[in-house]
């Protein structure tokens, strides 16, 4: 086992519940043992010891892992991750959870996730390069663009995709873009693709609301100020929505007369270099009448709409009770644990889920892909209809499985993927001989 410190919260709970989240759904629709038998296991994974130079001179070795957990609808899809905390465990889950939403939102994918254990804050440039690029070397054979292909997740970005595709390429002495997502625009990147998490967030919650009837006047709180929760705060913002309160791992910055969000991205990216990240706070520039407030004090919050963007099993068994939110839409993975799940529905709380919810960036990192293959590329609004397309069309589908059998937005998105699976699996004659 390569993997040290593994987070205590994320030993073998996290994927247990993960399967708790789809064997609730089994009870609606009718799945042969044989597709249980093959959901419930992961396809194949692989870890390595990547060797890193420092900056110092000396070697260091980030323990590193690629899941590749089901295929059955195409190659399998997802990001990889650097973060301290990652473990099997998480990624297992996090390569389950990406087959479900690939499979929710009807992409020819299945789920694979990656993850180095690192602190990327602690990293130069230089050294995060040499990582992406040792993380290439120890997982070539293992990924490729009609296998598995990885993008950005946590601590991850356009230029580290970039970096690997050029690895990549280096290995197998041809261009190929399709291997990655994610990219730089110069280097095969798609148009939309930065925003495409957030964006299609946005569409998300937007038919919520209207279901829910929350007009313009809602208070917002986003939990996490990565990719997806700084661009869902500004996308928010821009349309004239009150996000009262946002936060970062360091802390949170609170006011009920709403955040001047503008101000606060200015901030968080100030002095970053280009590769690195930056370690400054959301909560460290507080402005007249803003307050500083802890993470746990923003997910408690008397707001209408709680939005997680970071990491997962933030809403526990501990604090659901204390949740005060209408609406929940899950922009990180797994934010919410599975004992949490009935407290909040017991609460009246809708929540979108995660599969649901975050599925817009790998939805245009399959536009991405396509556009790769053809060498054709698209203008950004044919990219934002597309998306729009996809995410209402996902949304509605599970809205109206939920209402069907009257059961939450999380079974009921499982029921859907689970459909999608089932029929492939089925397709390809693999019947009992009995
Ligand atoms: N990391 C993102 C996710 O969790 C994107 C994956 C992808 O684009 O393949 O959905």
């Amino acid at each position: 086992m390569v993997f040290k410190n593994p987070n205590p919260m994320c030993k073998e709970e996290l994927f247990e519940g993960a399967l708790a989240q789809m064997r609730k759904a089994y009870a609606y629709v009718d799945l042969t043992d044989n597709v249980k038998e093959v959901l419930e296991h992961t396809k194949e994974m692989l870890q390595a010891n990547l060797l890193v130079r420092m900056d110092s001179g000396s070697l260091k070795v980030f323990p590193a892992i690629r899941v590749r957990y089901n295929d059955e609808l195409g190659p399998t899809k997802g990001g990889i991750r650097f973060h301290p905390n990652v473990s099997v465990d998480e990624v297992k889950s996090l390569a389950f959870w990406m087959t479900m939403k690939c499979a929710v939102v009807n992409l020819p994918y299945g789920g694979g996730k990656g993850g180095v254990q690192v602190d990327p804050k602690r990293l130069s440039a230089r050294e995060i390069e040499s990582l992406a690029r040792a993380y290439i070397k120890a997982f070539a054979d293992f990924i490729g663009p009609d296998k598995d292909i990885p993008a950005p997740d946590v601590y991850t970005n356009a230029t580290i995709m970039g970096w690997m595709m050029d690895e990549y390429n280096d290995i197998t002495r041809k261009q190929n873009p399709a291997v990655i997502t994610g990219k730089p625009l110069n280097l095969g990147g798609s148009k939309g693709r930065n925003v495409a998490t957030s964006l299609g967030g946005y569409y998300i919650f937007k038919e919520a609301c209207e279901r829910l009837d929350l007009g313009k006047g809602i208070t917002i709180a986003i939990q996490g100020f990565g990719n997806a929760g700084m661009h869902m705060a500004k996308l928010l913002a821009n349309e004239g929505y009150r996000v009262v309160a946002v936060s970062d791992s360091k802390g949170a910055v609170y006011n009920p007369v709403g955040l001047d969000i503008a101000h606060l991205i200015e901030h968080k990216q100030k002095r970053r270099k280009e590769g690195e990240f930056s370690s400054i706070s959301v909560c460290d520039n507080c402005r007249e009448g803003d307050k500083k407030i802890t993470n746990e004090e923003l997910l408690e919050l008397k707001v209408d709409v709680l939005i997680p963007a970071a990491l997962e099993n933030v809403i526990t068994r501990k604090n659901a009770d204390k949740i005060k939110a209408k609406l929940v839409i899950e922009l990180a993975n797994g934010p919410t644990a599975t004992e949490a799940d009935h407290i909040l529905s017991k609460k009246g709380i809708v929540v979108v889920p995660d599969i649901l919810a975050n599925a817009g960036g790998v939805v245009v990192s399959y536009f991405e892909w396509v556009q790769n293959k053809a060498g054709f590329y698209w203008e950004e609004q044919k990219v934002f209809d597309r998306l729009r397309a996809k995410m209402t069309r996902a949304f509605e589908e599970v809205y109206l499985e939920s209402e069907k059998h009257k059961i939450d937005l999380r079974t009921s998105a499982y029921v859907v993927a689970l459909k999608r699976i089932m029929e492939a699996i089925e397709a390809k004659g693999r019947h009992p001989y009995d």
